[in-house]
């Protein structure tokens, strides 16, 4: 109570010495930023409303029939072609918005909490190969990871799993070759973690076939967690 009390001063006082604007129309974002920090009530309210996970467990289910691996799925938002939206993902993956990352996740956590009270041991983000992280600087999974981390007071586990080889970027590639281009490409990375019996939220930006998911949960699943949910913020197609 009084920390928010002295963080509501304090954004007083910066609004008052330099007004803040939302990062996505440029409106003032006011001081009454407790929940969100960079993105005004007006954008949020034109976003498209969260997927049923049902229908997001259909689509890993159609894909990978022979196996299920993930137990439960979550994720912000629907697609939308709302242009502002765009941006909005598009700032998250390739401009390296760490604050829309966070507050993002924080979303993404406080939609979980709503949905399940499965209290989860780590909180796994799926990883990208070390020369992408050189190039790009950033993982955005991580930033995610971090804002659900803030919302559900679950610790991260960025060094559990890796990427053990390079991939094509999977935007381009038809579904059948995404499939092709993620198998056995996660290991886990460190012995220090015991996975065995835990239950995993793994966290990726964006869900369109759930190659990448699954795969990463399957070498979750071979260090004997027991129990695997995913977390994304948009769900395609
Ligand atoms: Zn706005």
């Amino acid at each position: 109570m009084f920390k928010d009390t002295v963080k509501s001063y304090l954004y007083s006082f910066i609004d008052f010495a330099s007004p803040r604007r939302c990062e996505l129309c440029g409106n003032y974002l006011g001081t009454n930023r407790r929940k969100h920090e960079f993105i005004c009530d007006d954008c949020y309210s034109n976003f498209p409303l969260p997927p049923k996970s049902k229908d997001i467990l259909e689509r890993i289910q159609s894909n990978f029939p022979d196996e299920k691996v993930i137990n439960n799925s979550y994720s912000l938002f629907s697609e939308s072609d709302n242009p502002d939206f765009m941006e909005l993902i598009y700032s998250l993956k390739y401009r390296g918005f760490s604050r829309i990352g966070k507050e993002l996740g924080f979303e993404l956590g406080e939609l979980i909490k709503r949905k399940t009270d499965v209290r989860y041991d780590y909180i796994i983000p799926v990883p990208i190969h070390h020369a992408r992280l050189r190039e790009r600087g950033f993982n955005q999974s991580e930033m995610i990871c971090c804002g659900i981390s803030n919302s559900l007071n679950i610790p991260t586990g960025f060094d559990i799993i890796k990427r053990a080889r390079y991939t094509q970027t999977q935007t381009k590639l038809s579904a059948q070759e995404r499939k092709k281009n993620v198998k056995d490409v996660f290991v886990a990375k460190s012995k220090k973690y015991n996975l065995s019996g835990k239950t995993i939220l793994l966290v990726d930006d964006v869900f369109t076939t759930g190659s990448t998911l699954f795969h990463c949960a399957k070498c979750i699943i071979e260090m004997k967690a027991e129990k695997i949910d995913t977390a994304t913020i948009v769900f395609v197609g």
